[in-house]
């Protein structure tokens, strides 16, 4: 996956005109910030932030919780979201941060004391006007309430503007939790307008019913009646039916703790979604989830990237020369990290906007930032994901 960005990142200065140097510098993080945090219980782990660009604005970017956090992943994700907010024209700049640590392996203080000393050791590099960082794999609202505090305790500053991702008692936005998967659906819906098929109907399949995918199912559901949901899955298997999957019910089933290996419908092995026969294949799960060793199975003639980099380098390849068209991530799920940024404008001016406000300026970014890469992938005849990294190197390398 990391790999994947890196050489979209190449490609794209390359098709800009962008020198060697430039490219170098354009990949280059202004800061890293690596070291350990100690329990009171004595247990170690590492932490990092590292801060990529803030040529647009503030970081922005997640905190990861993960055994697998490290500083190569991290920084490659920051990098990512620097891409991510200027392709879509928000102006802030990309961060990421992470500990190496698995969360289900502490108690429910010492994740606590972990969540507080990190947000503490990084006082002096964030803050509303420097660094916003908000939740990522692992880090729930609650993770960031603590980090909010820590943050007042420490600096006097009351405004909650110095991370997204919330509690709504908490500062944080109406909308967040559905913004990528609602996202998800505008650009969808913008880019068949745009391709001349947007009266007709679809079926598609989602891999993933986790928080964006299931989001993205039952807002297609209500807002999308030519969409025919035929297959999702989840990590315990999949489920299926050729007439149409009621996505509220699978969304309630999932709510309660349900898995689709129980569910009463038409089972698929998880392994088997990428060969269902749709218009659509959505992949809301995990990064690399389409490499060489599915990519021949997938019969969808569109992809959506809703998760990170759920297409490998190989299948990217292959599928575009099999005429598959693939919404690249950073336009994909971008959602979310506009309605962060629409949660930071409201604790800046001190105001708590409606959900139809806010679901309204989410709808105006993402068909802008669609209508515009899918422009220019027609005018530089390139496929929509080099259109939307070469739309962020123009913005980063432009003189502001
Ligand atoms: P989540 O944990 O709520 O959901 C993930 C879902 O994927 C779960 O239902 C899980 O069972 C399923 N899954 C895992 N492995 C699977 C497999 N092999 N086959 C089928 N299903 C599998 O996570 P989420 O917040 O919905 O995030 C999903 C993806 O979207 C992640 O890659 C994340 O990085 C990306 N993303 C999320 C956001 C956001 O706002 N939450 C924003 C941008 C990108």
């Amino acid at each position: 996956m990391l790999k994947t960005a890196h050489a979209s990142i190449v490609d794209a200065a390359k098709k800009q005109g962008l020198t060697d140097r430039q490219t170098k510098e354009l990949l280059a993080t202004n800061a890293e910030h690596k070291f350990k945090i100690e329990l009171n219980s004595g247990k170690k782990f590492n932490a990092y932030r590292v801060q990529h660009s803030n040529k647009l604005g503030p970081y922005k970017g997640g905190i990861r919780f993960h055994q697998d956090v490290d500083l190569d992943e991290v920084r490659a994700l920051a990098t990512l979201m620097s891409f991510k907010t200027a392709a879509v024209g928000l102006p802030l700049g990309g961060g990421k941060g992470g500990v190496s640590v698995n969360p289900k392996e502490l108690s429910p203080e010492e994740l606590e004391e972990l969540s507080r000393k990190y947000a503490r050791h990084l006082v002096p590099h964030i803050g509303p006007s420097q660094d916003i960082p908000a939740p990522d794999v692992n880090t729930s609202a609650d993770i960031i309430d603590w980090m909010v505090d820590e943050y007042e305790k420490a600096t006097g500053d009351t405004s909650k503007a110095s991370f997204t991702g919330k509690s709504i008692e908490n500062g944080g936005s109406l909308g967040r939790e559905a913004a990528t998967g609602r996202g998800g659906v505008i650009v969808l819906r913008e880019l068949l307008k745009n391709m001349g098929n947007s009266n007709e109907r679809l079926t598609y399949a989602v891999e993933g019913f986790g928080n964006v995918g299931s989001f993205f199912a039952t807002i297609a559901q209500a807002e999308q009646p030519g969409w025919q949901l035929v297959a999702a899955s989840d990590s315990s298997g999949g489920v299926t039916d050729s007439q149409g999957l009621d996505a509220s019910e699978l969304d309630g089933y999932k709510k309660q703790g349900g898995r689709f290996s129980d569910f009463n419908a038409a089972r698929l092995p998880a392994n088997k979604l990428f060969e269902q026969d749709v218009d659509v294949l959505v992949l809301a799960a995990l990064g690399d989830s389409i490499t060489e060793k599915n990519m021949k199975l997938v019969k969808a003639r569109l992809i959506m990237e809703l998760a990170n980099g759920p297409v490998n380098e190989a299948a990217y390849k292959y599928l575009t020369d099999q005429g598959v068209v693939i919404i690249p991530d950073i336009l994909a799920n971008a959602g979310g990290v506009v309605v962060s940024y629409l949660e930071w404008l409201q604790n800046k001016n001190e105001e708590h906007w409606p959900e139809d406000k806010i679901n309204r300026q989410l709808e105006d970014y993402m068909v802008r930032a669609t209508d515009q890469i899918y422009e220019l992938s027609q005018a530089k005849k390139v496929t929509l994901k080099e259109a939307a990294f070469m739309q962020a190197v123009s913005r980063l390398t432009t003189e502001q």
